[in-house]
């Protein structure tokens, strides 16, 4: 068989990682294997051309190798854009680790993950992602330095969501200012899916505010609760994309808007903090420009959790972090306008501004 005849899904099964489908001229991507505690890991440095390759470490059941190599690919490259659109001078990072965190991370696993962090000098920082707690970055803090989002006992920022919440408020106020005239939120229907550590501030900041929260999330106690909390209207049915909103908030999960929900979204804003909520950045981006929905890119929204970390990089306090939060607001708005003047899609406009900054490093 030679190569110009090979299909591309064979392409792939021949070239896993080079020829990945989700693979985007990543600088270095590192296996990590220990038989003594079972940690299978994987870093991916996707570019450090504005600094340290920085981005969480996710433990997570995968189904297959595949599946894991196309997260660490995808979500390390996210992190290059989301550091380099909110000015930082950081670059694109992920881990993952294979395993399921509730039964298989040990603290000779998390140990053992640090070696291996530390044996890149400094070019990949970790932090907290899915799976991991403030005690995992710990325990691999007391193996090297590179590592965020420790507990603030041992001089960390603490807990990024709360911080994380607020950065996508001021997106989703911007893009209502965009969108209605107003970046007064008082009355509007906003729907939040998943309703978990950041979900349930944004709930609290938007009704502090006046508008009408309808929450929807598979944990059900967490839905009795938040909606007695705050008095916010449960919507059970999962099938959520149909309901009669003003904002839709999407924070449990990525590519909610794909081709099956796109026709029946009736909102007018999307503004939440999912990572990857377009499951095709190109179509589905150019879809929601064509029907009039204003979406706040989810990498420049969400970014407050990556501020947070930051801050423990340059040794700086929470009144920068929230300065820097709250500029998300301008910039969202200044994307917007972009996005008009260029007529090129909200997400195109994010991410050229991100590239820009890179290449002007590089140059
Ligand atoms: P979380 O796990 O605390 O909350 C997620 C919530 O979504 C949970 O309550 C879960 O029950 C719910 N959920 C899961 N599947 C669902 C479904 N199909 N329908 C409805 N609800 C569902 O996570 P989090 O820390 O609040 O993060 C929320 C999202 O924001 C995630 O996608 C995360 O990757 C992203 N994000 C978080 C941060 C941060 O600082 N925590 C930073 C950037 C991005």
């Amino acid at each position: 068989m030679t190569l110009d005849i090979v299909e591309a899904k064979d392409l792939c099964n021949i070239n896993p990682v080079f020829g990945n489908f989700s693979f985007d001229k990543h600088e270095q991507i590192v296996f990590c294997n220990d038989e003594a505690t079972g940690l299978k890991a994987i870093i991916g440095i996707h570019n450090t051309t504005l600094g340290p390759a920085l981005g969480g470490t996710r433990m997570w059941n995968y189904k297959n190798e595949e599946d894991a190599l196309q997260d660490v690919l995808r979500l390390s490259r996210g992190m290059t854009y989301k550091a380099a659109i909110t000015g930082l001078k950081l670059g694109g990072g992920k881990a993952v680790i294979i395993g399921d965190a509730k039964t298989q991370k040990t603290d000779d696993l998390m140990r053992r993950f640090g070696e291996f962090v530390h044996s890149l000098g400094g070019k990949y920082i970790t932090a907290e992602d899915v799976g991991m707690e403030t005690r995992d970055m710990d325990i691999v803090r007391d193996i090297t330095p590179y590592v965020t989002g420790i507990s603030e006992a041992r001089g960390g920022a603490g807990n990024p969501s709360p911080i994380t919440a607020y950065g996508v408020f001021m997106g989703m106020k911007a893009a209502a200012k965009y969108q209605f005239g107003t970046d007064n939120l008082k009355g509007k229907k906003i729907l939040i899916q998943g309703i978990g550590h950041v979900g349930e501030t944004i709930v609290d900041l938007a009704t502090k505010e006046g508008a009408q929260i309808i929450i929807n999330d598979i944990n059900k106690e967490q839905l009795e609760y938040v909606s007695k909390k705050y008095g916010a209207t449960i919507h059970h049915d999962l099938d959520i994309y149909g309901l009669d909103v003003d904002i839709y908030a999407p924070c449990a999960l990525g590519a909610t808007i794909n081709d099956n929900t796109i026709d029946r979204i009736k909102a007018k804003v999307i503004a939440g903090a999912a990572n990857n909520q377009l499951q095709d950045e190109i179509k589905h981006g150019r879809l929601l420009k064509e029907k009039g929905i204003a979406y706040a890119p989810d990498f420049l929204i969400n970014a407050g959790g990556i501020i947070n970390v930051y801050a423990e990089i340059e040794g700086y306090g929470k009144d920068e972090i929230i300065r820097q939060t709250e500029n998300i607001y301008n910039t969202t708005l200044e994307i917007f306008k972009l996005s008009e003047t260029q007529n090129i899609t909200t997400h195109r406009a994010a991410f050229n501004i991100a590239q820009a900054r890179i290449d002007a490093k590089k140059n």
